[in-house]
């Protein structure tokens, strides 16, 4: 363990395992934050720039694991980023759909140690079924939500902007404080900083959850 406690350094992250069930999660303690996206919104891309490492979000892409939670570490005890199912893959069969829907579903609303849910879109086609559908469990649980609208390359400043403050407005309108929402490309890696200072907040909170461990 790192002997800086109080700094969430991102590219320490290591992958720790992979779940299908909650029971097979790690341990519910600590803080972790779950990304979520439609496959081939960007999310691997994303995870990978936050942690600048470009072979971590493959571990979660490797055969048998897309349908799986994937938790990784960080340096601190107890914090983790996770890596949620990619949903709307064409060729998986309803009947799967519906059984790994299931399960995402008792992660998010039965995982205490859950602060917060970075929902990646990308910005040409935000706001989608599933994406509605995580809107919806965050409203419901009073999950914070941190929109990502990734590939913002591939937009020009002025349209990438305007979606995001009609994104930003919408949401707001229904989730108020629990939702935040920014521009991210992966490409030019733009808005690291500003993904990694939203998952700070949620993983450092003020009191320091380290002291609950130690009980004083
Ligand atoms: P995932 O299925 O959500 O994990 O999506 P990936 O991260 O694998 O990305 C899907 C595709 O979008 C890949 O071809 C990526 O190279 C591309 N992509 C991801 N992020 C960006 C970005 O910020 N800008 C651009 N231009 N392409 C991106």
């Amino acid at each position: 363990m790192s002997s800086d406690k109080k700094t969430v350094h991102y590219n320490t992250a290591k992958f720790n395992k992979s779940a299908a069930k909650l029971h097979q999660c790690p341990a519910d303690i600590g803080a972790e934050v779950a990304f979520a996206g439609r496959s081939n919104a960007g999310k691997s891309s994303a995870i990978n720039t936050l942690t600048n490492n470009n072979k971590l979000a493959r571990t979660s892409k490797t055969p048998g694991r897309t349908q799986l939670i994937n938790f990784f570490d960080l340096n601190i005890e107890g914090v983790r980023i996770v890596d949620l199912p990619g949903y709307g893959y064409a060729k998986v069969p309803v009947a799967m759909k519906q059984h790994w829907q299931q399960h995402l579903e008792e992660y998010l609303q039965k995982r205490q140690c859950l602060q917060g849910v970075v929902l990646v879109m990308d910005i040409r086609h935000p706001m989608k079924e599933f994406d509605q559908m995580m809107v919806d469990w965050c409203l419901s649980t009073e999950m914070p939500l941190h929109v990502l609208l990734t590939k913002s390359d591939k937009l020009k400043k002025g349209p990438a902007q305007s979606t995001m403050l009609k994104i930003r407005k919408e949401l707001t309108a229904v989730l108020g404080d629990l939702v935040t929402v920014q521009t991210f490309s992966a490409l030019k890696k733009q808005n690291v900083d500003q993904l990694r200072q939203r998952l700070d907040l949620w993983l450092l909170p003020e009191d320091d959850f380290e002291e609950e461990f130690e009980g004083e």
